[in-house]
């Protein structure tokens, strides 16, 4: 049986981005840059008036008030060809206006009497004041976003600065999800007798979704060889696939004999981690295949665990692991050594230490407790029970936008 970091590891080894295409800036949000992208001018692309006022000549300011002529007007949109502040003169400007020749300093309209054919300035000017500098901001030719990089509004908003209507992203990949099981029913109908509806069909599609990757749900393959082949199959065209249920030693559990009839090469079988202990990962060719025990807070656990980490490196995202933080328990946790225990918490911040309480009942078949979470505590398989005080590895998950800062 592997560990919890082994199985990552493998899982991580395999998985790598799926290639590179281009689209326009706005799809391109909440994806990752493909390539380094270098300015190809100068930002701003000539000096120019932070403030509205008027440029002058420093050297003619020393004495205050001091009054210049006004000789100009440069508003934003024009330019400063043919236009200069001579000695004793001054030329009315907008923000963001080029500069014109001589000036050396920009003088606000609030340190000034606002004066139309002289101007009174009321302050003293320092040289170089209120004048942005060409390229001080980016210099052409540097490289201002890298490849790597997940484009959110700044990005936008810089590299529309430069022009670029198209930018390289690594592609997204299609996930197949498969659920197995005659016990299962689509959603839309009541379930009856011995049934159950696929819910994890949808929720394996909604955690698939938030990654940023395309789901595309290939429906239920019954227990059976046959249906399993026809199902996985089809599930093997995508470039990821998941199932769900039929991977324990059950002898209705097809998944990975039939995976492997198929030419599925298994990696590992079996985690040391509950819930989620019978999760399976193989490779098809290039494919990464996990299946996922069928439990529904198995199901969800083993694809955050492992299945989300190797979504957002295939989308070219370096970060993949979400960031632990540590928790101090305020209850006692029930553990056996020998694997790694995922517990959902709830969470509080006093004066800016966080703790954690159970979110209820952790057996596996509690759906409820999953949605009342708000993070996941990664207790290590060498330890046993933890006892309230004790501090614990967590990261968030789930609903945790209704953290509340406790009193
Ligand atoms: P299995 O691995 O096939 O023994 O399934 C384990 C448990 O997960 C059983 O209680 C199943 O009813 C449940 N289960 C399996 N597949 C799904 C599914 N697609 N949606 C919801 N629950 C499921
Ligand atoms: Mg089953």
């Amino acid at each position: 049986m592997l560990s919890y970091d082994q199985a990552r590891k493998v899982i991580l080894e395999n998985c790598s981005p799926a290639g590179v295409e281009q689209v326009s800036l706005l799809d391109a949000v909440g994806r990752v840059l493909a390539k380094d992208v270098a300015a190809p001018w100068d930002m701003p692309l000539w000096d120019n008036s932070a403030m509205d006022g008027y440029a002058v000549r420093s050297d003619d300011c020393g004495q205050i008030p001091c009054t210049l002529k006004v000789t100009g007007y440069i508003p934003a949109g024009a330019v400063a060809d043919g236009i200069s502040v001579e000695p004793g003169c001054a030329v009315r400007i907008m923000t963001g206006a080029p500069t014109p020749a001589g000036c050396d300093a920009v003088v606000p309209v609030e340190e000034t009497d606002d004066g139309q054919e002289t101007v009174t300035l009321g302050q003293p000017v320092k040289k170089g004041q209120h004048i942005r500098v060409r390229g001080e901001d980016v210099g052409a030719g540097v490289v201002f976003v890298r490849a790597g990089t997940i484009v959110r509004p700044p990005e936008v908003n810089i590299l529309a600065n430069f022009g670029k209507a198209l930018v390289s992203v690594y592609r997204r990949p299609v996930v197949a999800i498969l659920s197995t099981g005659d016990e299962l029913v689509e959603l839309g109908r009541t379930p009856g007798a011995g049934e159950i509806v696929n819910s994890n069909a949808l929720s394996l599609a909604a955690a698939v979704r938030e990654t940023g990757c395309i789901p595309r749900i290939i429906g239920i393959a019954r227990d059976n060889v046959e249906s399993h082949r026809e199902k996985l199959r089809e599930g093997l065209k995508a470039d990821v696939l998941i199932t769900s249920a039929g991977v324990s030693a059950g002898d209705r559990d097809l998944v990975r004999d039939v995976l492997c009839e198929l030419g599925a090469e298994q990696r590992f079988w079996k985690v040391a981690i509950k819930p989620g202990g019978p999760t399976a990962f193989a490779m098809y060719g290039t494919t990464p295949v996990f299946s996922l025990p069928g439990n529904p807070v198995s199901t969800m656990i083993t694809f955050e665990e492992f299945v989300r980490p190797a979504l957002l490196k295939m989308l070219g995202q370096q970060r993949v692991l979400r960031p632990l933080f540590k928790a101090v328990l305020r209850e006692p946790v029930k553990k056996m050594p020998g694997k790694v225990q995922i517990v959902r918490l709830r969470l509080e911040n006093v004066e800016g230490r966080w703790f954690a309480s159970s979110a209820g009942n952790q057996q596996t078949a509690i759906l409820k407790t999953m949605v009342d979470a708000q993070a996941l505590a990664v207790l290590p398989a060498e330890s046993s029970s933890c006892s309230a005080g004790d501090e614990v590895d967590v990261h968030f998950y789930g609903n945790y936008c209704d953290l509340t800062e406790a009193p």
